[in-house]
């Protein structure tokens, strides 16, 4: 899978494309990443990208001529274009799933106050918030939409049997984990997880699930119940 990031800032993604299973991805020739320098593709002398709004207002915008250009000269025509934006639809497990299938995803990043309206009326397919809070810049919603989409590409994950019981898959979170030691500091692990009978851990478990939930989340658990009511 083909991702290309549209960022005023392409340092800010060294590190994170070298770490962990997403450093692993791109190394391994999985996903492909490329980091698109908008101010390159400025026509100012000074590189500058950013101008007052018209009709006043606090902060800067990103300027159209810049983002023509880059978008004119990097992409393909067969990428689904997505500006990361507090106006945007919100971020899920359902949308990841959905983008995973994707062939090829382009991401622009905004910063200031963010980007020409123009720009996103001419090449954005779609807006993503990564929540109802406003960031400094898109660079950090990017982030969390490749590594989410990343996730569910077949070969990622070591084990993929993990994306079946995680969070958020059946409207359920992720049941409680421990690992070894079987006792710490007088605490022990719940006993039906060393007993070795599988049956009885994947029902104690999904149990433990919708208790977790309910606790948790009770707006998922609420969904939950809704499509366990369809169902039947
Ligand atoms: N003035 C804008 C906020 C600009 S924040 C407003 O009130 O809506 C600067 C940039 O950060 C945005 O252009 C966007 O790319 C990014 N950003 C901020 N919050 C975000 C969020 N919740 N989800 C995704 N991107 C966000």
């Amino acid at each position: 899978m083909i991702f290309r990031i549209y960022s005023l800032f392409p340092e800010f993604f060294e590190s994170p494309l070298k770490c962990g299973l997403l450093g692993k991805a791109i190394t391994g020739g999985l996903i492909d990443v490329s980091v698109v320098d908008i101010r390159s593709y400025s026509l100012n002398k000074h590189r500058r990208c950013d101008d007052y709004p018209y009709g006043g207002g606090s902060g800067m915008v990103i300027m159209p001529e810049p983002l023509f250009a880059a978008f004119e000269a990097n992409e393909t025509g067969d990428s689904k274009v997505i500006y990361m934006s507090p106006s945007g639809s919100l971020l899920n497990q359902g949308v990841v799933k959905r983008l995973s299938k994707e062939k090829e995803i382009s991401i622009l990043c905004g910063n200031y106050e963010g980007i020409d309206q123009r720009v996103i009326d001419s090449f954005v397919d779609e807006e993503i918030s990564i929540g109802d809070y406003v960031l400094s810049g898109g660079e950090f919603a990017a982030l969390i939409l490749l590594d989410s989409v990343a996730r569910y590409i077949p070969g990622f994950m070591s084990n993929e049997e993990s994306l079946i019981e995680e969070s958020f898959e059946s409207d359920l979170l992720e049941y409680p984990q421990w690992t070894r030691p079987a006792e710490f500091r007088g605490h022990k692990v719940p006993e039906v997880l060393l007993s070795g009978d599988h049956d009885k851990i994947k029902n104690w478990r999904h149990e433990k699930r919708i208790e977790k939930t309910r606790l948790k989340r009770p707006d998922l658990y609420k969904k939950y119940l809704e499509r366990l009511l369809l169902r039947e």
